[in-house]
This record gives structure tokens, C-alpha cells and sequence, in this order.
């Protein structure tokens, strides 16, 4: 799954109280790992649980990282030791009146908590304290004990490049001429909602406001059409009808 798409889908669990207790999220790159369960967690804390920081009281003291109920344990290379297992455990056995009720321990990498440690997680994984959160995450699935595997959603996260190649489709589509550009609406229409959307915002950020300021308006709306309308299609016409007479 592509990160925004998880994060949606978290969303919604989140606002039916369905959340998962325990998710496996798997990428060979560590860093992305890491980036990703930082938003996720940050946007289970969220007042508003909104998909990206929206500076609420929550997020605020997420970011600024003196949020006690939130608990990294492993680097992403060494064993994770059964003694840290077990402090955390300890930990968030005790309640806390902390910022809303969610815990979240993340576990950098899962493929190395073995033997010990993760017989001492699995009854945690398995009968968690309320409203706690295990996110582990692996570079790679094959080498997670099947066991802790079992216990958990897994999320086999997707590499953003090929997303970004899609990203430029709306930078590029501003490159285009006038014809052409009116001939983008089938490649736009092929996309997933919530991708186009992505895409658009994007461009908007990082290239319209600064560039393109005669669509910045249009942009806006078809982004709100897209999301609270139904008429996406004729959105998208309008859209590029628009850019084509403008650009
Ligand atoms: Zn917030």
C-alpha cells in the first residue's frame, strides 16, 4: 500500500474505534520506516486525527517529542533485548491521563526481537492494555518470527518512486501546450482518487503557489471536487479546460 492510502485507511479505523492493536509494516528502507510510523503515530494522537500535522495541542507536543506514551525501542540493526521488552511492558501497564488515551510503542525492526524477547512480547501483542498500539516495523517480513507475524495487520508499504514519477504528471502536465494539454484528462482519470488528490496537492505546494498562480484557484477546487463531490470526471474537464485557456 502507498503511505497516504495507509494513512486514510488508519483514518477510518480510527474514527469507527477499530484501530488495530498491533501492525507489521514492511519496506526495505529504514528511514522511510521510521518517517512513516512517526506520522501515523503522531496522527493517532491527533485531536483531529488529521493526515497531517494540523498544529493542534496533540501533534505540537508529538513533534516536539515529550510525549510520554509514545516509546521507540530497537535501532533498526540490533537485537531488541528482552529486558527492554520487559520495562516497557511495565510501563504501559500503568495508566495515564496523558493527552488522549492512545500508547504506541514502535519496534524499529521486528526481524531481530528473537528467542526471549519476543516470547516476552507475544502475550503483550496477543492481550494488550487498552488502547495500546504495537507498531513493528521490518525490513524484512520473511525473517519475523511467524508467530509475532500472525498477531498482527500487515502493511506491506509501497516506494514512493513511483508515485513521484505519477507526482510529475501534473508538473508535467503544465509543461504541455494547449492541445495537449486537454488530452491529459483520460491519464488523469485512470488514477486512484485519493493519488490524484495527492498529486495535486503536491504540485500545488511545491509548484503552482510559486509558478502557476493563475490556477492556483482552480487547483484548490478541483481538490475540493474531488473530494466532496461526486462529478470528478467533468472536475477534471473543467479543470483542464481551464488550465489550457490560462496557461
Ligand atoms: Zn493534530
Amino acid at each position: 500500500m502507498r503511505k497516504r492510502e495507509t494513512l486514510e485507511k488508519f483514518k477510518e479505523q480510527l474514527q469507527n474505534n477499530k484501530m488495530f492493536s498491533s501492525i507489521l509494516i514492511s519496506n526495505d528502507n529504514q528511514e522511510l520506516l521510521n518517517d512513516f510510523s512517526n506520522e501515523i503515530s503522531r496522527m493517532i494522537f491527533c485531536e483531529n486525527y488529521s493526515l497531517e500535522n494540523d498544529d493542534c495541542y496533540n501533534c505540537k507536543i508529538f513533534i516536539n517529542k515529550t510525549l510520554l506514551n509514545f516509546v521507540t525501542l530497537g535501532d533498526g540493526n540490533l537485537a531488541i533485548n528482552k529486558i527492554d521488552v520487559l520495562d516497557l511492558m511495565q510501563k504501559f501497564s500503568l495508566t495515564t491521563n496523558e493527552v488522549n488515551k492512545f500508547k504506541i510503542y514502535v519496534l524499529a525492526n521486528a526481524e531481530n526481537l528473537k528467542n526471549e524477547s519476543a516470547n516476552a512480547l507475544l502475550k503483550f501483542l496477543e492481550e494488550p492494555p487498552a488502547n495500546t498500539i504495537a507498531i513493528l516495523l521490518t525490513k524484512n517480513k520473511s525473517q519475523v518470527l511467524s508467530t509475532i507475524k500472525s498477531r498482527c495487520k500487515l502493511i506491506v508499504l509501497e516506494n514512493e518512486n513511483t508515485l513521484s514519477e505519477k507526482q510529475n504528471l501534473i508538473k508535467e502536465i503544465l509543461e504541455r501546450d494547449k492541445n495537449s494539454i486537454l488530452l491529459a484528462n483520460a491519464e488523469l482519470k485512470k488514477l486512484d482518487k485519493s493519488e490524484l488528490i495527492a498529486m495535486l496537492e503536491e504540485a500545488y505546494s511545491k509548484t503552482i503557489v510559486k509558478k502557476y498562480l493563475n490556477i492556483a484557484e482552480a487547483t484548490l477546487k478541483l481538490i475540493y471536487d474531488l473530494k466532496f463531490t461526486f462529478q470528478t470526471n467533468l472536475a477534471i474537464d473543467v479543470f483542464l479546460i481551464h488550465l489550457s485557456e490560462v496557461i
